[in-house]
């Protein structure tokens, strides 16, 4: 058989087994657990909760504004307390929406998810990519890698890599010391629970973050206290600037913040 009608027959043989799939078990959406067609989309309602980030927002943090201020405008907080990255892009609010879908993906075994979001991802950190970037995925420590089996963070990192073609450092930066949760601190506490927890692994990641312009890639960002600390570990290996890009924001304060 011509190797043509081949691929054809393993493409029409692997659509029926996802079909029967499908009937056996529908799969459902990540977020309001009704069925759906097909096992990488979400249902009608996640995708009408689902709030993406468009412009106005802080020209550092990139936390949406509710008017147009200017260009270059930059929130209170990162006036009055400016990160340790320069700039920092998300696709989502964060919200039961969002919650409900990096939930799924981190624990529901919906790793399908990650090309979906490399593709929000892409679009959201279009303004601050350039063809020399590179992404770097914000680690997890490997007893933690261990337990949940998949860094979240790296899945996305190589979603957005394929989505834009940039380089990614996948085992560069590195956590060097596990950190309790930062969930249930405050600010404060958040800072100096990630500070010093990141580094630099080996000599090869060093030559490459080296007067890079290096993108960090994480799920989601709450203070940015994890994201300073990954920035200042990169910075002291010689990238000449870190940026950051989430899937989903926290959003409070800010000039009219939404
Ligand atoms: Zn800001």
């Amino acid at each position: 058989m011509k190797p043509q009608i081949l691929n054809r027959l393993g493409e029409m043989t692997a659509s029926a087994a996802q079909k029967a799939l499908d009937l056996a078990m529908p799969p459902h959406c990540p977020v309001t657990r009704e069925e759906i067609s097909s096992s990488a989309a979400l249902g009608p309602r996640a995708w009408s909760a689902a709030h993406f980030i468009e412009a106005p927002f802080c020209a550092r943090c990139g936390v949406p504004f509710a008017a147009e201020y200017g260009e270059g405008v930059e929130c209170p907080s990162c006036i009055a307390e400016p990160p340790d990255f320069s700039r920092a892009r998300a696709a989502l609010v964060y919200n039961d929406a969002s919650h409900g879908m990096i939930v799924g993906f981190k624990h529901g075994d919906r790793t399908e998810l990650a090309d979906m979001f490399g593709r929000w991802m892409a679009r959201a950190g279009a303004d601050i990519f350039t063809s020399s970037s590179v992404l770097a995925p914000v680690p997890l420590h490997p007893g933690r890698l261990r337990a949940r089996r998949f860094n979240q963070s790296a899945l996305l990192a190589r979603s957005v890599a394929k989505e834009t073609g940039l380089q990614v450092s996948l085992d560069g930066l590195i956590r060097r010391r596990a950190t309790p949760p930062q969930k249930d601190l405050s600010a404060e506490g958040r800072k100096r629970n990630v500070s010093g927890a990141f580094g630099v692994r080996h000599e090869e990641a060093k030559a490459r973050f080296k007067d890079a312009h290096v993108v960090l890639v994480d799920d989601v960002l709450t203070t940015g206290a994890t994201l300073s600390a990954a920035a200042r570990a990169l910075k002291r290996a010689g990238a000449a600037q870190v940026d950051a890009l989430v899937l989903a924001r926290v959003v409070k304060g800010g000039i009219g913040a939404i």
